[in-house]
């Protein structure tokens, strides 16, 4: 039996550890840290958990494609609970409050109330949507692999969107802000993601929710990396946990061994790369192996550049209620420096809805403050003198804090700092590119690209990472797993 050696025990590993073991191979997962999961993680602090992944997981609709493949890595099963937010996002402005309903003609009406002047733009953007609904994350092959042909057809299976991006295609969520008079339609449609975002990254996202196929299993993301490896392993999989790799041996056109950093090797006919793509390519092999795709990416800052996040979360003292909506909320506060960025919103997500992880006198506010990769040098650079680091993340922190409770009273001398998460902390953790957690953002002008899954001018080392394609997630994480054990068993 061919042995398989898979570095990087994240979704994607354990996913492509679970696909190859399925396929006859045998495998072992070496990860770098003491727990599985990569980003898709939680941890406990002062008595509080902190769920730092999943805030929507596509792919919970049953009979779905990407359902069948969460199903059949036991992330998800016949019996798991979710929670279905009722929302996607909430505006918080003046008094008044603006929702991206689930239920859509609930928002449609809403948004109709407030700004009836903009009633053909809202009925435009509410039916488009509803038909991004269609929209699919392919699930049998990597995008990659597929001929012109393949690649047509899986457009025509979601011929809706074909509607969608005949509209929006073109714009960025700020253009599509614009097309919109009232103000409060403008900072909901253009205020929540970054402003190169594209529009339809806004719409497809929303789509998920309507669509009933985004929700959040129950449990939190921990436990959910737990449960896939709990299926990995029950398939005769070996997991080493603490175990860097630190390069990966070539001879002539194969790969033959890992290193770890004890300086110890582990021998292997195939090799599956499930780390970080800027680690695989950077540290573990040089680059010339590199996807060409992948490379015009890393490449071209200004076509695929990358976002991360500065965090905070706090930890709210006794169960009373504190006023604050579930779910994420965005609101104006005084403005602050994060970065390299000044800031007049703030948006932060109540986590309140898992009895299990976030009790009533145990529930958490967490605020994700989106950075661009000049923020990341910023925080690069102060990382550097430790005092500077943690006294600006502090500062951050007490800011945030004080917002919060200006905004929501009920919370004075209830918030306790559980901790804060720069982008080098994602980068120290993961070895994250730029401490970007999802991956490249394309932007307007500049096409889709899909990397192959397979080391170029290398026989025997494949890929399986979020990170080849655009935007990253959840889902391309595991469906990469499935591709690339795919790919090696057609070798
Ligand atoms: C705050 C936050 C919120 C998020 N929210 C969502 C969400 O709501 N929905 C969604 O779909 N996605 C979300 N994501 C993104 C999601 O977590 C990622 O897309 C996904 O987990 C990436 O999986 P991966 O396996 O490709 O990479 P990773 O998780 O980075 O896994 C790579 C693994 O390789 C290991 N590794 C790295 N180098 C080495 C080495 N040298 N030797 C051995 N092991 C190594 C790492 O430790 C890691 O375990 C979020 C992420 C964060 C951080």
């Amino acid at each position: 039996m061919n042995k398989v050696i898979i570095i990087g025990g994240g979704i994607a590993g354990l996913s492509a550890g679970i696909y190859a073991q399925q396929n006859g191979f045998r495998t072992e997962i070496y990860e770098k840290n003491p727990e599985v999961g990569g980003e898709c993680t939680g941890w406990n602090r002062k008595g509080y958990h902190i769920d730092n992944c999943i805030h929507w997981l596509t792919g919970c609709r049953k009979g779905d494609g990407l359902w069948e493949i969460w199903k059949n890595v036991g992330a998800l099963d016949e019996s798991t609970k979710f929670y279905r937010e009722p929302y996607f996002y909430m505006l918080d402005m003046e008094g008044r409050q603006l929702h991206f309903w689930i239920d859509l003609e609930k928002a449609r009406k809403e948004f109709l109330v407030l700004a009836p002047d903009d009633g053909v733009e809202i009925h435009k953007f509410f039916d488009s949507v509803k038909l991004a609904e269609s929209l699919k994350i392919p699930c049998e092959k990597s995008p990659a692999d597929m001929n012109f042909i393949e690649f047509i057809k899986f457009g025509m299976s979601m011929p809706q969107m074909g509607r969608v991006m005949k509209e929006y295609g073109k714009e960025t969520v700020v253009e599509l802000a614009q097309r919109f008079k009232n103000p409060f339609l403008r900072k909901m449609m253009g205020g929540y993601y970054n402003e190169k975002f594209m529009a339809v990254t806004l719409i497809s996202s929303y789509a998920f929710f309507t669509g009933e196929t985004a929700a959040i299993p129950m449990g939190g993301s921990k436990e959910m990396a737990q449960r896939m490896a709990k299926v990995y392993q029950a398939l005769g999989g070996k997991l080493h946990q603490n175990m860097p790799v630190t390069g990966i041996n070539i001879e002539g056109k194969k790969a033959v061994s890992v290193t770890f950093n004890d300086g110890s090797q582990a021998a292997g006919d195939y090799i599956i790369s499930a780390a970080d793509t800027s680690v695989t390519f950077g540290s573990l092999l040089d680059k010339k192996y590199m996807d060409k795709k992948l490379k015009k990416m890393y490449g071209c800052k200004e076509g695929y550049p990358v976002t991360s996040s500065f965090q905070a979360a706090f930890g709210i003292l006794g169960a009373e209620d504190c006023g604050v909506p579930g779910g994420s909320v965005m609101f104006p506060c005084d403005s602050f420096e994060v970065g390299r960025q000044k800031l007049t919103f703030q948006a932060i997500r109540l986590y309140d809805y898992d009895e299990s992880l976030f009790p009533k006198e145990k529930r958490v506010i967490q605020c994700n403050i989106l950075q661009d990769e000049r923020d990341y040098e910023y925080w690069k650079e102060l990382y550097e003198d430790s005092d500077r680091y943690e006294a600006e993340k502090q500062r951050i922190a007490d800011t945030v804090m004080k917002q919060i409770i200006l905004k929501f009273p009920a919370l004075e001398g209830r918030l306790v700092l559980l901790g804060t998460y720069s982008p080098i902390t994602f980068e120290r953790w993961c070895g994250a590119y730029k401490g970007a957690y999802m991956s490249f953002f394309g932007q307007k002008g500049y096409k889709s690209l899909y990397a192959k899954n397979k080391a170029a001018g290398l026989d025997n080392v494949f890929i399986a990472s979020q990170w080849l394609q655009l935007n990253g997630g959840l889902p391309l994480a595991v469906t990469s797993g499935k591709f690339a054990a795919q790919a090696m068993r057609k070798r």
